[in-house]
This record gives structure tokens, sequence and C-alpha cells, in this order.
């Protein structure tokens, strides 16, 4: 069996790391773990402490941190089907956004922030967690300034533009003794779920070899993802990531090398940021990755292969519509809302007060394997990680 990762960076089993994505669809018991710890510091700060804690059983207020696309089409209808978590508030820039978003969803009344009052959610009993869905250049800044606020937060993929980054993302949130949770609904979806458990369990052999992309062609021009200082990073950065989470997941393991190449067929639309990216990663199993990204070619497939058998998820990384087969034959799984498994998932941990799936860790991790490959294609070279 090949070395293992926890997100609390303790090593498991690959057994153990696919019992818990199982848990994940809500399959089997919650994941038990220990508690976040409490900040140390003034009163005040441990009274807040004790209200976040002191709600089991209740549903948590989340409040979405910009009303874009992801949080209109996605988030927000989610949040109608959700269990454990609620939406109770709304943090935007923009006025007009605030009145229509009051007027469908009327339990945000009293609970609207834009940018710049925004700490005063600090205040705000209602809300529980912070979801930020910015443009990923400003999820550092209100991660942090959430966790300053005493409040939970789950953040959008990327969960920064870079590991340093993160890292400080993570630290903001164990001294303010909050949880932080990634976007990462995937770990939600049985088709993902089921491709984890057989690549971890070696239901195949251990996996030897892993294939996996995701692009699309970015349409409107004046967009901030092709601002790097807004998104930080091109095709990798936004849908790039999915492929190194998956073979991340499907190993189990975490890559010790990387190579990338980058290609450019538009160089005056992506004259800041990468179009297209190929990279392989190399797994201390000696497992290798042979995977792609674009803003120009469209594609999205996860693929897998053991001694024995293979795993096909085909479309792989959408919201729905995601179907899959192995060498044994078609797998027969639900479609289910990932987003909505996601934010249950963390309310529902938050308020039993265990560690969460997806934390901040998972996140880093991605992040320095992003990192890798962006120096991987400035230097030529490979970039060893181990
Ligand atoms: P979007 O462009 O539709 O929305 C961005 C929001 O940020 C808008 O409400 C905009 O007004 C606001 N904003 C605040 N300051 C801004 C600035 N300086 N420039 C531009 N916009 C600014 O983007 P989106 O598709 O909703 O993506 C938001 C985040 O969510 C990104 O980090 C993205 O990676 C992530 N996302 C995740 C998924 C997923 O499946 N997990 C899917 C889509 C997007």
């Amino acid at each position: 069996m090949s070395p293992k990762h926890s997100r609390s960076g303790a090593p498991i089993t690959r057994r153990g790391f696919a019992k818990s994505a199982v848990t994940a669809i809500g399959l089997g018991p919650v994941l038990s773990g220990s508690k976040v710890p409490s900040a140390p510091g003034a009163k005040s700060e441990q009274e807040r402490s004790n209200r976040r804690f002191d709600r089991s059983g209740a549903s948590l207020g989340i409040a979405l941190v910009g009303l874009g696309n992801y949080s209109a089409n996605q988030l927000a209808p989610a949040l109608q089907e959700t269990q454990h978590v609620h939406l109770a508030g709304i943090v935007t820039g923009t006025p007009e956004k605030a009145v229509t978003w009051q007027e469908r969803y009327p339990q945000v009344q009293g609970h609207v922030y834009d940018y710049e009052n925004f700490d005063q959610i600090a205040d705000d009993d209602a809300i529980d967690i912070v979801y930020v869905v910015l443009p990923n250049s400003m999820h550092a800044e209100f991660t942090i300034r959430a966790a300053r606020a005493g409040k939970h937060v789950i953040c959008e993929k990327p969960m920064a533009v870079s590991a340093d980054e993160a890292r400080e993302m993570i630290t903001a949130c164990e001294s303010a003794g909050v949880h932080l949770s990634i976007g990462y609904r995937l770990h939600y979806e049985p088709h993902n779920v089921e491709a984890m458990r057989i690549g971890q369990e070696g239901v195949f052999g251990d996996p030897k070899y892993v294939q996996t992309s995701f692009g699309f062609r970015l349409g409107n021009p004046n967009q901030w993802r092709l601002r790097k200082s807004l998104a930080g990073g091109g095709a990798l950065m936004d849908v790039g990531i999915y492929a190194v989470q998956a073979a991340r997941y499907v190993t189990g393991e975490e890559p010790i090398r990387v190579t990338a190449q980058e290609v450019k067929t538009d160089p005056l639309k992506f004259a800041e940021v990468d179009e297209t990216v190929t990279w392989q990663m190399t797994f201390p199993s000696g497992c290798i990755a042979t995977c792609a990204t674009s803003y120009a070619a469209r594609m999205e497939r996860l693929f897998f292969a053991g001694t024995s058998g293979w795993v096909e998820v085909r479309p792989a990384y959408i919201y729905g519509g995601i179907g899959g087969r192995t060498s044994s034959g078609p797998m027969d799984l639900p479609a289910v809302n990932q987003q909505a498994r996601h934010m249950d998932a963390v309310g529902e941990s938050i308020a039993a007060g265990t560690r969460l799936r997806i934390d901040g860790y998972e996140g880093l991790r991605d992040m320095v394997v992003l990192d890798a490959i962006y120096e991987s294609i400035r230097t030529g070279g490979a970039v060893d990680l181990a």
C-alpha cells in the first residue's frame, strides 16, 4: 500500500481515506475528530466563540460574499435544499444586487453588507459562516477578515493565488479558532467518490496511470478571469485545479515531482494568464498522472488504470450529468446537488465540533502543486516536491 496523507497532514491508509470519502456523501457516520481549538484572547472573543460552538442541532447561517454567477445560480439555490445551513446574509459591492437578493431571499434583510463595512459582520449573530465567492485574488483578504470577525469560512477554489497566501489563511483561521473549508464539491459527488474508493482501496490494483483534463472555451475577453491581478492565473487556477485534485484523490498520494508545459494559441487574449497547460505528476508509488487544462479546448475527463482494470468518469467535474464506467461495467450512481451536500456537511461538522472533511490544508496542498506547475513552466525543468 502506498504512502498516504490525511487532510490534517497525518498519515492515513488508503482504505481510511476512502472511508472518509464515503462518509462525505452521507453513507457513513459523521467523521469524528478533534475539536478546533478556541482562540485564546479577550473575554468578548471567548463569548463569541462559545456562541459559535453552542449550535448543535441548529441550522447555521451562511453569508455569501460576492453575488456573481456561482453564488446566484448554484449556491443560493442549493441553500434552499440544505438542512444544516441556510442563507442568512449577503455581502456585495453592488447596491442593485442587494435590492434584488433581498426581494428574492427576504431572510437576508438586515444582514446585508458591502466590502467596506464587512467587518461589522462580527456582531451579526445570524451569520455563522462566511462563504467567499469572489475573484481568486480576493479570497485571502476576505477569509482573513471573516476569521478575525469570528466567523467560520468556506472559501471557493482556488483557495488563494499562491501557497504562501493559503498558509496565511490557515493561520488566521486557526488563530481565531474558526473552521476553514474549501468549495471542493466533488468530494460529495457519487462518481468521483466511487473513483476515490476504487483508486485508494486498490480495487483494480494500485493506480499506475492517471489521465485527466478539464477545459472550456472562455468567452468574454473583458472578464476578471483574464486579469492576473484578480485571477492569479488562467485555466490552471480556474479548472486545472480539478485535475490536480482528482489525481491526488484517486491515488490518495501527494505528487513528488512535477513537469509542465504551456501553449498559447491567442497570445493577445491570454496576455496575462495561461490559456492551455499540460503537466505530469509523479507519485511516491510510481504512479504517473498526465493532465491538461485549457481556456480554449473543451474537455472534461478523469481516467485511471491499475494493474487489473480502469475507471473513466466523463464528464467528470461539472455540476450535473456526470457519468462513468469501469472495466467491470457502467457506474450506476445517482445525481446529487453537490453544493448542497458540501455546505450541509460543513454545517453538520461545525455544529458537532468535529474536524472538517475538506479543510484549509486540502486547499493548500493543491496550491503547492499549482505553484510547482507554474515554476516548471517558468524554468522549463522538473520541480521536486518531496
Ligand atoms: P463572477 O464573475 O460571476 O462573480 C464574481 C463576483 O465578485 C461578482 O459578484 C463581482 O461583482 C464580485 N467582485 C467583487 N470585486 C470584484 C472585482 N474587483 N472584479 C470583478 N468582480 C468583483 O465569478 P464566479 O464564476 O461566481 O466565480 C467566483 C469564485 O467562485 C471564483 O473564485 C471561482 O473560481 C469560484 N467558482 C467555483 C465554482 C465551483 O464549482 N466550485 C464554480 C464557479 C466559480
